[in-house]
Order: C-alpha cells, then structure tokens, then sequence
C-alpha cells in the first residue's frame, strides 16, 4: 500500500515534471486540454481493478452493482448533453470509437468516403496503413485549394461515381464548420449511411455554439478529451435503430472489459458539460481563437510569409500556413517551445515539405480557456506567437517572449492543489 513516491520513485518523478510541464508552460495543442480534478480522481479510482464485460444489467461478471449505475450515468448524461437516441460510452479512444462504428454498419471491401489525412481528416477516416484503409475501400475528399473550405461539389460527385456505404464527415485539422445538412442530403441520394466524427468539436456542440450533427448523421463518434475536457477515451451516438449493433461491434466486436474507471471520469465530465461555467469556457475557447487568427493575419506576419488558412476560425484552433515563410512547420514548433509554448506542426493542404517537417501549425485555444484566460490574455499569447514567428527572433528576445510566457502562466495557475 504504499504511495507511488515511495514504491516507484522513477515514475513518480516523471509524473511530477509532467505537472510542472503543464503548469508552467502554455498549451496549445489544439486537440488537448486539462481535466478537472473531479475526473482525475474518478480515473484514478478503485474502478479500475472491477472486470464489467457486457452493459449495464447484463454482465458477464458478479459484483457489477456500482459500475452499473456509473455507466448507465455515463449513458444518460450524454444522451441528454447531445440529445442522442442511444450512447455508447466504453469506447477506449476516439480511434476504437471510429473502428466499432464501421465495424457495426460495413463489411471489409466496402466504400467509404473521408477527408483526405493530408487535408485535415484523421487517421481512421481512410488513411492507407491504418485499419480503415486497410478494411475498406477509401475514396479521399479535399478541401478547395483556394477558399480552404471542404468541396462539396466534389464530396457529391465522389459520392454519385463510387456509391459509398459511408461518407465520413469529421476532421483533426480544419478551422471551419462542416455543412451537416449538405452531407446528409448526399449521403440519402446515394443510400450511404453518414458518420460523423466530432471528436474535435463536441465541447463546442455541446456547450450549443456549433451546429450538432447528432439530428443529421446515423453515427455520431466522439473523443471526450479534446474539447469536451474529460478523461481520454471515446463515446458512439446513434439513432435508436442501430443501438443493438453498434453495442455489439463494441462488444464483444472489438473490446473485452470496459474502463469502468474512465466511464465514471466521462460521467462526471458530461455533468460539467452541461454547466454554465463550461458554455463559459467554450465562449472563450472560440474568441481566443478568433484573437489568435486575427493577430496572425496582420500584415507583419504577412511580409514574414506567414498566413492564416482559409483566412481565419469558426472553431477552437487556428491553422497556420507557412508555405511562404522561411521557418518550416518543425522549426516554428521548437522556437515556440522554446518560449514555452507547445503546439504542433501539421500538413496544410498541398504540403510541399515531408509529413515530418510540413509547412504548418495547429493551434488550439482549450486548455488556455481551462485555464482561464480571457479576452486580454489572448492578445498578448497571440502577441507572443507573432513576435515569435516573425525574423529577427534571437536569444534575446526567446528570453522576453519567454518570460511573458511565465507571466500568463503564473496569473492562471493550474491545479494549484495537486501536490509534487
Ligand atoms: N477522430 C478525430 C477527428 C481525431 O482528431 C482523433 C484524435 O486526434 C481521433 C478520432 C482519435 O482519438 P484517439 O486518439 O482517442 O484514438
């Protein structure tokens, strides 16, 4: 029984400079966030030594009273967060999300149309090694070279030519809102089912300032780490027709025993969800980017080569493009770390550098906006930002930029209570 300090001192050391990592530095990765503790100390319950194979009511396993009523909370909360039919809440990821709900509704050799991964899709909407382009037959969609934007027009002719069983309609890097509607009307005209993938946005939708796709799609999956802010995991949303088969792609079609541990930690983060304070959270999450794509569409960046893609955000993050500009998508990922600020370099569309260098940036609002900052602290981390990607950045100024970045840090301190 004794504490991780004492049994394991190696690890524990590690999991304090992880803490004084994220207390000390400003994180922007736009698919991160800080969990309340509430869910730190749900995941980190005696949850997680009980075996609860099955669903709630009917286990395969004695002794399942408590997880019980923990999951069926789970399932409840979100149902009514999102307004959802039925919920699946023991997906252990977005990934397992993603692979259960085209395990429950296609068969290996089906069609699918997803955003290409090189123009913001994830890796399960098709990506050729990953076990959605290796199990089906993926159909690439892009987004328009000159607006940015996804191409619908293209999304539909795809859809007529190769009559898909699934149009996959989600993203990891794209700043703009997706047309539901759009998607649901072309998925009907050529009898696909449409699965959408809000593992990025779902904090937004759920705070109700981003169109739900829950109404429009068969399939909802999501990740409730990102935006959403609870533990790592995932979550299947699905009309009530296709409860029963999506239960049983999950299990016991792709998982054996759920994490009681982390449904308990979602249950508790769907109850924050449906908070005032988090609607708060997410007002702020989405001005900060906007402030974020606004400074960075000024025109010192401009004459630096530096520019906002498709011109700025209706979203949480802001994607940078760096095409024109003499730092490569690695180079301003570590000059930012360097001042203390963690983001990461990502493909723009028609990179012409290696999916290892690229000439990008994401960067994402929603741990700052746990953190607390508002309207002001925004300017000065996009002030910050700015002065860092544009010419002249030497020692000297790393160490200015970098002590602001202390400064915004020590205003909003994080988990002031968890001990080292
Ligand atoms: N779907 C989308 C759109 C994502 O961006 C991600 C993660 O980045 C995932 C799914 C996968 O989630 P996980 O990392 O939990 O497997």
């Amino acid at each position: 029984n004794s504490s991780l300090h004492e049994l394991d001192p190696d690890v524990a050391a590690a999991v304090d400079a992880e803490l004084h990592r994220q207390q000390s530095t400003l994180e922007m990765i736009a698919s991160e966030n800080f969990a309340p503790v509430a869910v730190l100390e749900a995941q980190g319950s005696v949850l997680t030594n009980k075996y609860a194979e099955g669903y709630p009511g009917r286990r395969y396993y004695g002794g399942c009273e408590h997880v019980d009523v923990i999951e069926q909370l789970a399932i409840d909360r979100v149902k009514a967060l999102f307004g959802a039919e039925h919920a699946n809440v023991q997906p252990h990821s977005g990934a397992q999300a993603n692979a259960a709900a085209m395990f429950a509704l296609l068969s290996p050799g089906d069609t699918i149309l997803g955003l290409s991964l090189a123009h913001g899709g994830h890796l399960t909407h098709g990506m050729k090694i990953n076990f959605s382009g290796k199990l089906y037959n993926v159909v690439p969609y892009h987004v328009d070279a000159d607006s940015g934007l996804v191409d619908m027009e293209e999304v539909e002719r795809l859809a007529r030519e190769h009559r898909p069983k699934m149009i996959v309609a989600g993203w990891s890097a794209y700043p703009r809102q997706l047309d539901f509607p759009a998607f649901r009307r072309i998925a009907d005209e050529v009898g696909a089912y449409l699965m959408v993938d809000m593992a990025h946005f779902a904090g937004l939708v759920a705070a109700g300032l981003h169109p739900s796709p829950v109404p429009y799609a068969d399939v909802v999956t999501t990740t409730t780490h990102k935006t959403l802010g609870g533990p790592r995991g995932g979550v299947i949303l699905s009309r009530a027709e296709l409860a029963k088969k999506i239960n049983s792609a999950v299990f016991p079609g792709q998982q054996g025993g759920p994490l009681e541990h982390v449904i308990a930690a979602k249950a508790v983060a769907f109850k924050v969800a449906a908070t005032e304070d988090f609607k708060d959270r997410q007002l702020r999450t989405l001005e900060g980017a906007k402030i974020l794509a606004e400074r960075l569409g000024r025109p010192d960046l401009a004459e630096a080569g530096v520019s906002v893609l498709s011109g700025g955000t209706d979203v949480h993050l802001v994607l940078v493009d760096l095409r024109d500009s003499e730092l490569d998508g690695q180079q301003a990922e570590d000059r930012l770390h360097e001042v203390g600020i963690t983001v990461n370099r990502n493909a723009v569309p028609n990179d012409p550098r290696p999916p290892m260098v690229t000439s990008g940036l994401r960067i994402g609002t929603p741990a700052l906006a746990t953190r607390g900052f508002r309207t002001e602290d925004f300017h000065e981390v996009a002030d910050i930002i700015a002065e860092t990607l544009t010419p002249g950045f030497d020692a000297d100024r790393a160490k200015a930029l970098g002590a602001r970045v202390s400064a915004l840090a020590a205003k909003h301190p994080l988990y002031p209570d968890l001990k080292k």
